[in-house]
């Protein structure tokens, strides 16, 4: 057998409703409940906060996280669970308030300086009992030990380290059914872009991540235009977020590579959702990967297109760029650079800023140098 490493992701509880299932799953006294403004003004966070209060939990809401979290926003959770002196964590929404809840479990529980643990594996103290609560299909971050907060400048800082892994997900598939459709196809199309790069991941693959992108895959692949089309369709809905939650685990054994590295400035830059900013680079990327990875890509176009399974290698790896493809039209993303506002003369500076990403392009299956960077924006101009 080759050798590899792979690490579980938190333990898990899936099912509609189960969201209000947590008040057991965690220690007695104050809980650091850390959301958003319009979950909560959606009545999405009441069960499972009247549950918590029921079961003699007093929670302490934090619902200021925003889109591509602060600084300032992570150190003011700290300071709101520090001065209750909570015993435990709650993260409920979509990647920005999973990603503050983390960091401030690990924070309040370990006594760390954040500015000490930044990077991989700095972090290696103890963190707060921490749950978290998914309410995207997407960004699989429930499943992974990474927070990515945005520091001075518009800096993306990260800390990526084991100890940040939550005790505790839960899977509910009924806070995901009011997303709208541009949402829905945005997070699930990220979703599937982290099920490809994993599989296709250049050093950290192995058995066991193959195994999680590929039925990460089958699932997100077949319920995506469903869970569009059919925004009450709880079946669809549950695929989706166990899909997402599949390749959460995928990626955080075998790490996502340059349609990520891509996506980067885009979301950096021109402020793109990031599901989006990875639907537009999908194909190009892709493409350029295509000879380095077409076994790997023909292996994945026979769970999107099972009728491919006669035909050869590159035939079957063609497929599978354009089938992706095509789910991305159809999910209604618009599929141009420009038709998003990133204007032409931009491409040069994007595809500076990609070559940053270097701990993801390190992943690719083939190289990226800025001069390919710049093809593959121009090409998705
Ligand atoms: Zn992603």
């Amino acid at each position: 057998m080759r050798n590899f490493t792979f690490h579980p992701g938190p333990r898990l509880i899936a099912g509609d409703g189960q969201s209000a299932a947590i008040a057991d799953l965690l220690p007695a006294g104050h809980c650091l409940f850390v959301s958003d403004q319009s979950l909560v003004g959606l009545g999405l966070t009441d069960p499972c906060r009247a549950a918590l209060a029921d079961s003699g939990h007093e929670v302490i809401l934090f619902d200021r996280v925003e889109a591509d979290p602060s600084f300032d926003t992570l150190m003011s959770a700290v300071a709101a669970g520090q001065e209750a002196g909570v015993a435990s964590v709650v993260g409920f929404g979509g990647g920005s308030p999973m990603d503050v809840a983390k960091l401030a479990a690990y924070l309040l529980g370990s006594g760390d300086r954040v500015e000490d643990i930044w990077g991989v594996e700095k972090a290696t103290g103890r963190k707060l009992p921490l749950i978290l609560i998914p309410t995207t299909a997407g960004t699989g971050s429930e499943a992974t030990p990474i927070s990515v907060i945005t520091c001075e400048g518009g800096v993306k800082m990260a800390v990526n380290a084991r100890p940040l892994t939550a005790d505790w997900t839960v899977l509910d598939p009924g806070l995901t059914l009011g997303l709208p459709r541009h949402v829905t196809a945005a997070t699930g199309i990220d979703a599937m872009v982290h099920a490809v790069e994993a599989y296709t991941s250049a050093r950290l693959k192995n058995p066991l991540s193959d195994a999680l992108a590929r039925e990460a895959l089958k699932l997100l692949s077949a319920n995506l235009l469903i869970a569009c089309n059919e925004p009450a369709n709880v079946e669809a809905r549950s695929a989706m977020l166990l899909g997402a939650h599949l390749a959460g685990l995928a990626f955080s054994n075998a790490p996502v590579a340059g349609v990520h590295a891509l996506a980067y400035p885009l979301g950096g830059i021109h402020h793109l959702p990031h599901g989006v900013s990875n639907a537009l680079m999908l194909r190009h990327v892709m493409a350029h990967n295509l000879e380095a990875a077409r076994e790997l890509y023909a292996e994945l176009a026979e769970i999107v297109e099972p009728d491919c399974a006669g035909h050869g290698t590159q035939a079957r790896a063609a497929v599978l760029v354009d089938r992706l493809d095509r789910l991305v039209s159809d999910s209604g993303i618009a599929p141009r650079l420009r038709d998003h506002g990133i204007p032409a003369e931009d491409l040069p500076m994007l595809a500076r800023e990609a070559m940053r990403q270097e701990r993801l392009l390190v992943n690719n299956p083939c190289p990226i140098g800025e001069e390919d960077a710049r093809r593959l924006y121009e090409a998705a101009w």
